[in-house]
């Protein structure tokens, strides 16, 4: 219980700053401050989702970001492993 005060605590100080921006835990793509989606698991972990379609990939269709092209973390993943 003490570990989750914390987490939530941090999140709240960071939307206050406005500077350090969440990033979608799907796609990597930034969030914009008042949009998107933020959910947070009883064992502290914190996941964001810019869009439903991000959410639904993840926790309905349990996709792997690297295995969806269309997201950053696919792309840099393929980037790194054409590297010569
Ligand atoms: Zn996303």
């Amino acid at each position: 219980m003490a570990d989750l005060a914390v987490v939530l605590k941090e999140a709240a100080a960071d939307e206050g700053a406005g500077e350090n921006m969440a990033k979608c835990s799907f796609c990597g793509k930034e969030l914009e401050k008042g949009t998107g989606k933020m959910l947070v698991y009883i064992s502290g972990k914190i996941e964001y989702f810019c869009s439903s379609k991000c959410e639904k990939n993840l926790l309905k269709l349990k996709r792997k970001p690297v295995k969806a092209r269309w997201t950053a973390t696919a792309q840099a993943e393929k980037k790194k492993g054409k590297g010569a």
